[in-house]
């Protein structure tokens, strides 16, 4: 089974959850810049953090035979935060970056004016980069989030074919589905979605243009849930066909939409030893046979 998890946070995780993962099939993933769980208290705190998701995390999932890309906005949360909103006037000049596949996540939290103007300049500078975009949902109220963001989407230079709407439940799928998005389901430990609820719907709607993910975090979350949908989509009688659709060909189509999708691992960064801007993932610069890599 080859698997592209196409939302989830890495710099939040463990090397033990890369070789987990690789073991399971994961070959791909994107990582959205979101918040860190705590306020940041200036712009500059997000370049550092788009810096690594540009640079650290790829070399280090590549180490781990994992292809990373990822996407970058001003979460919607932190929209809000007066101290925060000048990051939208620097965005364009990440935006142009070859590991940027999308920009998100962008989309509501609590449906406030600040994310009202967040969520319609970054989907303006999606079109304008010729970028998807990957829009997050609120987890409270969800389907009046969910019409309001389609109402913007509607309203904005992006086609709603570009744009990859996430965090969908049984409440939210039929009016998604509806709309011509893209329809994203994140499987979590105990809240959410979870497998067989993600199966049901899969069984419903069917696989066209539907992708799950982990949006695995600083959170309780589990890495390998992209694993088990497709273990139970086994068990369930889907086809190996359908399984590689949703894990794979799915997640390939919507950030292929960039143009920027590459999938194919420079050899040079897989090396244990390799390192990126002087630093590698080895402790002290120890002995490649000490590298948590190729176990
Ligand atoms: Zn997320």
């Amino acid at each position: 089974m080859r698997i592209f998890d196409p939302h989830i946070h890495m710099t939040s995780r463990t090397t033990d959850d890369y070789e987990a993962m690789y073991a399971a099939g994961v070959r791909a993933v994107v990582e959205p810049s979101f918040w860190l769980g705590q306020p940041r208290t200036s712009p500059a705190s997000f370049y550092d953090y788009f810096d690594s998701l540009l640079g650290w995390e790829p070399f280090r999932a590549a180490q781990h035979g994992i292809a990373h890309h990822c996407t970058l906005a001003l979460n919607p949360k932190e929209a809000n935060d007066p101290r925060c909103a000048p990051v939208l006037d620097e965005l364009p000049r990440y935006l142009v970056k070859d590991g940027v596949v999308a920009v998100g996540e962008i989309g509501y939290d609590s449906m406030t004016p600040a994310e009202d103007t967040a969520l319609a300049a970054q989907l303006q500078l999606a079109a304008d980069h010729g970028l998807p975009a990957l829009v997050h949902t609120p987890h409270r109220d969800k389907l009046a989030g969910l019409r309001r963001t389609l109402d913007v989407v509607k309203e904005s230079a992006l086609p709603m074919d570009r744009v990859l709407v996430d965090h969908l439940n049984e409440t939210t799928v039929k009016e998604a589905e509806d709309s011509g998005c893209w329809l994203g389901f994140s499987v979590y430990p105990d809240t959410k979605m979870d497998e067989e609820r993600m199966v049901a719907i899969l069984r419903e709607y069917g696989p066209e243009r539907v992708l799950v993910n982990s949006a695995a975090d600083w959170g309780r979350s589990d890495p390998l849930k992209t694993r088990k949908v497709g273990d139970l989509m086994r068990a369930e009688g889907f086809t190996e066909d359908d399984v590689d659709r949703v894990l794979w060909r799915n997640p390939v189509a919507f950030y292929g939409l960039s143009g920027r999708l590459d999938l194919d691992l420079d050899s040079a960064e897989t090396e244990a030893t390799a390192t990126h801007e002087g630093n590698s993932i080895l402790r002290g610069g120890g002995a490649p046979a000490a590298a948590p890599t190729e176990r």
